[in-house]
Parts: C-alpha cells; sequence; structure tokens
C-alpha cells in the first residue's frame, strides 16, 4: 500500500458527488470513466429503520497490484517514494488488461483517448504542497488524504476489509 490513503468518513457523506466530477475536472475526463466513485450501498434495514451507506471507492495502490503485472507495455508505475501507482498515458496502448485485472475495476476506459485512466492520488498536487482534487471538493470534510501509517492496523484493515465484502456481495 502506498504511504497515504484516501480515507472516508462514511457517515460524513451526503453523497452529493462532488468528489467524483471534481476528479474528472482535474483530469480533463469526459463522461464516462471515473477514477473515484461513490457506490450507494443499501438500503438495509438497521434497528427498524432503512439506512443506505455511501462509500467512496478509487485504486487502493496496493502493495502488489494486479495491475502492473497485467500491463503489458510497463505503462502502469509505482512511485519510489511513496508507492502510488500510477499510469504513464504515453504508455498505455489501451488493451484494457489492468481493468479486467484490478478486482475493483479502479482503472476506467477513456474512450476520447482510447487509454485506461486511474487514481494517482492526485501525485503532482501531492508534490507541489496541495490536497488531491476529491479531497478539496468534498463539502463535509468526509475524505481526508491521511499517512496509512497514522490510521490505526485495525481501522484500516476494516475498512479495506468492508469495502472488499461490499464489492463482492
Ligand atoms: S488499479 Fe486495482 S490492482 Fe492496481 S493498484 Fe489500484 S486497486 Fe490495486
Ligand atoms: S464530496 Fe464528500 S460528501 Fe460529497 S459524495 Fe464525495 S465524499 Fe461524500
Amino acid at each position: 500500500m502506498s504511504k497515504f490513503i484516501l480515507f472516508q468518513d462514511e457517515k460524513k457523506c451526503i453523497s452529493c458527488r462532488s468528489c467524483q466530477v471534481q476528479c474528472k475536472v482535474n483530469k480533463g475526463l469526459g463522461v464516462g470513466p471515473k477514477p473515484n466513485q461513490i457506490i450507494e450501498v443499501g438500503p438495509v434495514e438497521v434497528n427498524g429503520r432503512l439506512k443506505a451507506n455511501y462509500v467512496f471507492l478509487s485504486c487502493f495502490h496496493c502493495d502488489n497490484p494486479w495491475c502492473i503485472a497485467a500491463c503489458p507495455n510497463g505503462a502502469i508505475q509505482k512511485r519510489e517514494e511513496d508507492g502510488v501507482i500510477f499510469i504513464d498515458q504515453d504508455r498505455c496502448a489501451g488493451c484494457k488488461s489492468c481493468i479486467m485485472a484490478c478486482p475493483w475495476s479502479a482503472p476506467q476506459w477513456d474512450a476520447r483517448k482510447g487509454k485506461a485512466v486511474k487514481c494517482d492520488l492526485c501525485k503532482d498536487r501531492i508534490d507541489a504542497g496541495l490536497k488531491p482534487a476529491c479531497v478539496t471538493a468534498c463539502p463535509t470534510n468526509s475524505l481526508r488524504l491521511v499517512r496509512t501509517e497514522d490510521l490505526p492496523d485495525t481501522k484500516r484493515v476494516r475498512f479495506v476489509r468492508e469495502l472488499v465484502a461490499r464489492e463482492v456481495s
């Protein structure tokens, strides 16, 4: 996992999807690809009341990424300094192997360019001392960029496990 993680406090999320929109604006994407997205989970009945959760999903910047192994062109790379996984757009041949390989379909198809695109944690903005685009757009501070080491293990593991369970259910 990278040194950073986009952490969402689900209780604060109002599903405005500003994070989705701002990500696309920042990456110059049109209709279609969503490097991050809000997934509606539910509604389910909790203590007699209906409850829905809105879960932020984007690339997990895995330790051993399936997408890197699947790319025949070496277009997907991991930054040495912080473990951020990104796509070198010049090397992407548009074969969609990464999209099929990632369990969460985090890489998305950009039909306008004929290439895959994915969350790179806004590495250019991080390098400039700025927050990722999605974080700046969130009106409720539901989203935060945190250092992975600053999240307690149990919380981090639970967070990822819950996301995976929801994705496969
Ligand atoms: S695109 Fe998928 S496989 Fe690749 S690092 Fe992100 S979550 Fe992992
Ligand atoms: S911007 Fe924040 S509140 Fe709005 S959908 Fe995204 S995480 Fe939820």
